[in-house]
C-alpha cells in the first residue's frame, strides 16, 4: 500500500487486495473520513452523502472532468455524467444514469449536479434557444421538489415521487429539449402524515410565502396548524418563504400564465379547505357541519355550493338505466372527502408535470426525432422499510427490486458483451439473482399484484384478511414470501395481518390492512363530474372522464398496483435501450451528522446494493481493462521507451513493451481496442509506480 492508500484508500474498490466486507467497509470509512466520497467499482460510482457542502462542484471541477476517461481523474460524479455524455457524442448513442440508494441517501442531489454538469459543458456558443433550454431544465426541479417533495423523518426535502428524465440533445450534441416521466406520487401524504413529517412542501410555501392579499382572497390564515391537513406531523418552518418566491419564479421561467398560476394555488388552498370539512348527522342525515368551510372549498374549485355539497355527502349509482342517489354514512363521506382530496392533488402534479413537459419540448420533433439522443436520468424513491409497511411502501420497493434486476442484467451483460467483443474468454460468477422476487410480485395470475388484483374485482364483500388467506395458499411455499399464518412463532411477524417478503435488501413486513382499497383507489364519480363542470378551465380539462353520461356503466380503471407495474415495465424497457451508467448512492447515518460513519447502517446498505458482488463480477476475469492509447497516456512514464512518448507504430505495441519491461505481460490480455488486466496486483503495481513519480 502506498502511503497515499493509507491515508484515503483505493479510488476504485476493484484495487482491494482482498474482496471481503470488512476491506470493503474499511475503504470506504477511510475515504469517506478523508472527505472523498466518491468510489468506483469499475464505472459504477459510489457516492456516500457527505451532509455538508462540499467545494468539489465549482468551474475547476467541471473543465478538470471535462472531456476525460473515467481513469484520468479522482472518482467524481462528473466523470459519470462526462462518460455518459461522452457515449452519446463519440458513439451515437443514448444513454441512461441510473441513481439508486435508499431515502436521504443523495439521489436527487445527484441528479441535479449530473444536469449542473451537461448545463456546464453543453452550447459552448450561448446559443440563445439552448441556454433557455438548459435553464428550464435545471429549473423543473425547483417546482417538482415544490409539489412531489416533502420532510420525512429521513429526509427534511425528501422525493414523494418517483422521476425519470430524458435529456435530448441534436445532431450537434446540444440540449434541445426534455421529457419528464413521473411515477406514483405519495398522496396518501396528503390526509396523513405521521409524527415529524410534513405535507408536500407546497403547503407551507403558500401559507408562509404568499401575501396577506393573496391569503385572504383563499380565506386561509398563516398557521398550518389551523388545517387538518397540516396539522397532524410537524408545523416546523424550513425555508418556504423564500422557497415560494423561487417558486414563483421558476413559473414565470417556463412561461406560466398567470391564470395557470392563479389556479395551482388556488387549488392547493382548496385542498387545505377541503381537509377542514366536518360531517355530522342530524335526523338521520349527513350534514357538512361548517356551512362556511363548504363554501369557501366550491368557490376555490369554481363549482356551485349546491353541487359541492352533493357530491361530499351522497354518491349516484346508475342501475339498469335507471338513477339512484344514496346519502353516505359519516364515514363513507369521510373516505370520500379524503380520496377528493388525494386525487385533486394527485390530478394537480400530473397536470404540472405535463405543463413543465410543454415547456421542454423540443420545438421541431420532426427534425429532432431524425438526430437527437437522449440522457435519461433516473432518480427514484429508495428501499422503504417503515414501521409500518403498506401498499406504498410495497410498490417502491418492488420499484427497487426491479432496479437491482436491471443492475443485475446490465452490470454482468455488459461485461460479457466487452469481453465478447474483445475476443477475451469469460469466468462466470455466483450472485444472487433477485428476478425471483421479482416474480412473486408481479407474475401473472400467481403474483402478488395478481392476487389483490382478483380480490378487488370480485364481487361482494372480500376483506383484508380474506386477501391475505388467498395470498397464503397460493404463495405459501415460495422461498421469499412467508405470513403470521404461515409461520405462527415468527416475533418479527407482529401482527396476524402482516405478510413479509424478503427482499433482497432485507425482510420487510407489510400489514395487509388498507391494501385493497389502496389497490382500487375508489374515487366517486361524483367528484369527477363536479370537477368536470368547474367554471375553471384548466381544473376542468385535469377531469375529463366527468364528462361521460351518468347512466353510462363504467369501465373500472385500473388498479393502482397494475398501473405502477407498468410504469415499471415500461421503465424497464425504456432503460434497456440505453448505454447504462450507474450511481449508487450510500447514507453514511441516521442523523444527517457529516463525520458520523455508522458501521452497522452502511453496512447493511453495501451488503443489499450487492457492491460487494459488483466488485468480484467486475474482477471476475480481470481487474481492469483500458484502450490502449488511454492506458498509455497514463502509465508512459513508467518506462524509458515510453517516456516521453512512444516511437513504435502502435499503442497496442507501446503497452506490450511497457508491460514486458515490467515483467507483467503474464498478467495480461490483449484484446482488440483494449488491455485486459487480471488480477489487482498488477494494477496496484503501476499504479503504486505511478504515484511515487507523480506526487499528488
Ligand atoms: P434522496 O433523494 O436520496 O432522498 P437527497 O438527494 O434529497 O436524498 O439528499 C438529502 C440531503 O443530503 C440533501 O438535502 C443535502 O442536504 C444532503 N446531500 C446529498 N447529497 C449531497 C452532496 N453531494 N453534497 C452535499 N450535500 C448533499
Ligand atoms: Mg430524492
Amino acid at each position: 500500500m502506498t502511503m497515499r492508500e493509507q491515508e484515503v484508500g483505493v479510488f476504485d474498490f476493484v484495487l482491494l487486495d482482498e474482496i471481503t466486507l470488512e476491506k470493503f467497509m474499511q475503504n470506504l470509512q477511510k475515504r469517506y473520513q478523508a472527505g472523498k466520497i466518491y468510489t468506483y467499482i469499475g464505472e459504477v460510482a459510489i457516492s456516500v452523502n457527505p451532509y455538508r457542502v462540499m467545494n468539489i462542484y465549482g468551474n475547476d471541477y467541471i473543465n478538470k472532468y471535462k472531456n476525460r476517461e473515467l481513469f484520468e481523474n479522482p472518482p467524481h460524479i462528473y466523470a459519470i455524467a462526462d462518460a455518459a455524455y461522452r457515449d452519446l457524442r463519440q458513439q451515437n448513442k443514448d444513454t441512461c444514469i441510473v441513481i439508486s440508494g435508499e431515502s436521504g441517501s443523495g439521489k436527487t442531489e445527484a441528479s441535479k449536479i449530473i444536469m449542473k454538469y451537461i448545463a456546464a459543458v453543453t452550447n459552448a456558443h450561448s446559443q440563445h434557444d439552448i441556454e433557455r433550454v438548459k435553464n428550464v431544465l435545471i429549473q423543473s426541479n425547483t417546482i417538482l421538489e415544490t409539489f412531489g417533495n416533502a420532510k420525512t423523518n429521513r429526509n427534511d426535502n425528501s422525493s414523494r415521487f418517483g422521476k425519470y428524465m430524458d435529456i435530448e440533445f441534436d445532431f450537434k450534441h446540444e440540449p434541445v429539449g426534455g421529457i419528464i416521466t413521473n411515477f406514483l406520487l405519495e398522496k396518501s401524504r396528503i390526509v396523513q402524515q405521521q409524527e415529524g413529517e410534513r405535507n408536500f412542501h407546497c403547503f407551507y410555501q403558500l401559507l408562509r410565502g404568499a401575501s396577506d392579499a393573496e391569503l385572504k382572497q383563499y380565506g386561509l390564515t398563516r398557521d398550518p396548524s389551523n388545517y387538518h391537513f397540516t396539522n397532524q406531523g410537524s408545523t416546523e418552518t424550513l425555508s418556504e418563504r423564500n422557497d415560494y418566491k423561487t417558486t414563483q419564479q421558476a413559473f414565470k421561467a417556463f412561461g406560466f400564465s398567470s391564470e395557470e398560476i392563479n389556479t395551482i394555488w388556488r387549488t392547493v388552498a382548496a385542498i387545505l379547505q377541503l381537509g377542514n370539512i366536518e360531517f355530522g348527522v342530524q335526523d338521520d342525515e349527513i350534514v357538512i357541519k361548517n356551512q362556511n368551510q363548504l363554501k369557501t372549498v366550491s368557490k376555490l374549485l369554481c363549482v356551485t355550493e349546491a353541487e359541492a355539497s352533493t357530491a361530499l355527502t351522497q354518491r349516484v349509482i346508475a342501475a339498469h338505466g335507471d338513477i339512484m342517489k344514496k346519502q353516505h354514512d359519516k364515514s363513507q363521506a369521510e373516505f370520500g372527502r379524503d380520496a377528493f382530496a388525494k386525487a385533486i392533488y394527485e390530478r394537480l402534479f400530473t397536470w404540472i408535470v405535463e405543463r413543465i413537459n410543454r415547456a421542454i419540448e423540443v420545438p421541431n420533433k420532426k427534425l429532432a426525432k431524425r438526430f437527437n439522443r437522449v440522457i435519461g436520468v433516473v432518480d427514484i424513491y429508495g428501499f422503504e422499510i417503515f414501521e409500518k409497511n403498506s401498499l406504498e411502501q410495497f410498490c417502491i420497493n418492488y420499484c427497487n427490486e426491479k432496479l437491482q434486476q436491471l443492475f443485475i442484467e446490465l452490470v454482468l451483460k455488459q461485461e460479457q458483451e466487452e469481453y465478447q467483443r474483445e475476443g477475451i474468454a469469460w469466468t462466470n460468477v455466483e450472485y444472487f439473482n433477485n428476478q425471483i422476487i421479482c416474480d412473486l410480485v408481479e407474475a401473472p395470475h400467481k403474483g402478488i399484484i395478481a392476487i389483490i388484483d382478483e380480490a378487488c374485482m370480485t364481487v361482494g364483500k372480500i376483506n383484508d384478511e380474506m386477501l391475505l388467506e388467498a395470498m397464503d395458499k397460493k404463495l405459501a411455499h415460495h422461498k421469499h414470501y412467508s405470513s403470521r399464518q404461515l409461520k405462527p412463532m415468527d416475533k418479527e411477524l407482529k401482527h396476524k395481518q402482516d405478510f413479509r417478503i424478503t427482499h433482497y435488501a432485507g425482510d420487510v413486513a407489510y400489514s395487509i390492512i388498507g391494501f385493497i382499497e389502496k389497490n382500487k383507489d375508489t374515487l366517486y364519480q361524483d367528484f369527477k363530474r363536479l370537477l368536470y363542470h368547474s367554471n375553471d378551465k384548466i381544473i376542468s380539462s385535469m377531469w375529463p372522464e366527468g364528462a361521460q353520461d351518468i347512466t353510462k356503466i363504467t369501465k373500472r380503471p385500473l388498479t393502482a398496483g397494475t398501473i405502477f407495474m407498468k410504469s415499471m415495465s415500461d421503465l424497464v424497457q425504456t432503460l434497456l435501450s440505453k448505454e447504462p451508467f450507474y450511481i449508487r448512492c450510500i447514507k453514511p447515518n441516521d442523523s444527517k451528522s457529516s463525520v458520523l460513519f455508522d458501521e452497522v447502517r452502511v453496512e447493511h446498505q453495501v451488503r443489499y446494493l450487492g457492491l460487494l458482488e459488483n466488485v468480484r463480477v467486475r474482477r471476475a476475469g480481470f481487474v481492469h481493462r483500458q484502450r490502449y492509447d488511454k492506458f498509455l497516456l497514463r502509465y508512459k512514464m513508467l518506462s524509458q521507451y515510453t517516456w516521453p512518448n512512444f516511437k513504435g507504430p502502435t499503442d497496442r505495441d507501446g503497452v506490450r513493451v511497457l508491460l514486458e519491461e515490467k515483467r507483467l505481460l503474464n498478467d495480461c490480455k490483449f484484446g482488440h481496442t483494449k488491455i485486459f488486466i487480471r488480477s489487482p496486483r498488477t494494477l496496484f503495481q503501476l499504479e503504486r509506480e505511478r504515484n511515487e513519480m507523480i506526487p499528488n
